[in-house]
């Protein structure tokens, strides 16, 4: 399975971040073995000094496809759920000046944790609410509506580089708020009011 991530798909986020609002969906990898499961712990690698959470909305693919169109792209997903993009900002930053690729700030390991539930998109709204927690503290509180990229566009603009598999994730982007864990912090991620993920930084 892959997992694919969309970039600065929320306005106030890319603004936060001094990033230009994308005219076209932008999006990197994450191997499968960036994922953290089950509530575990996250620890801190060592060779960043600069983690930083981004809550995101994460699209569960059901159906095998490529090209697909937009007006289509609803029947190759059913289920979502919610998860945390890590990014070694520090990291990052040096890519970005020296126009290297992102891997070593977006895709290393466990920095794809995860809910383990996900939920029937019957079951929830149109307009998704969803925050993260950092120590009992509110500190990202997005809506789905507020995307630049909708989850249909999303899903057809990638599919048009790969195939979609069953099983692949997006993450689709982070609302504002992000910034920095440090060891010792609790990470609480809701939807829909819901308790989707509890875990520590260690
Ligand atoms: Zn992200």
């Amino acid at each position: 399975m892959k997992i694919i991530c969309i970039g600065r798909n929320y306005i106030d986020h890319a603004k936060e971040l001094n990033n230009k609002i994308p005219e076209k969906p932008m999006f990197f990898l994450k191997p499968e073995t960036s994922l953290l499961l089950k509530n575990r712990p996250f620890y801190y690698p060592d060779f960043s000094k600069e983690i930083h959470y981004e809550t995101e909305i994460v699209i569960k693919i059901n159906k095998l496809g490529k090209h697909i169109e937009e007006q289509f792209a609803h029947r190759y997903y059913s289920e979502i759920g919610l998860g945390i993009d890590f990014t070694a900002r520090d990291l990052q930053k040096e890519c970005k000046t020296k126009g290297h690729p992102w891997e070593i700030a977006k895709a290393f390991e466990h920095s794809a944790p995860i809910s383990e539930t996900f939920v029937n998109k019957e079951n929830l709204p149109d307009n998704i609410n969803f925050k993260l927690e950092l120590n009992g503290k509110t500190v990202q509180n997005g809506y789905t509506k507020d995307m630049i990229f909708s989850v249909d566009k999303i899903i057809s603009y990638v599919s048009k580089f790969f195939t979609l598999k069953i099983g692949d994730l997006i993450f689709t982007g982070t609302p504002a708020g992000v910034g920095e864990v440090q060891i010792g912090d609790n990470l609480k991620g809701y939807m829909e009011g819901k308790l989707m993920f509890n875990f520590d930084i260690k």
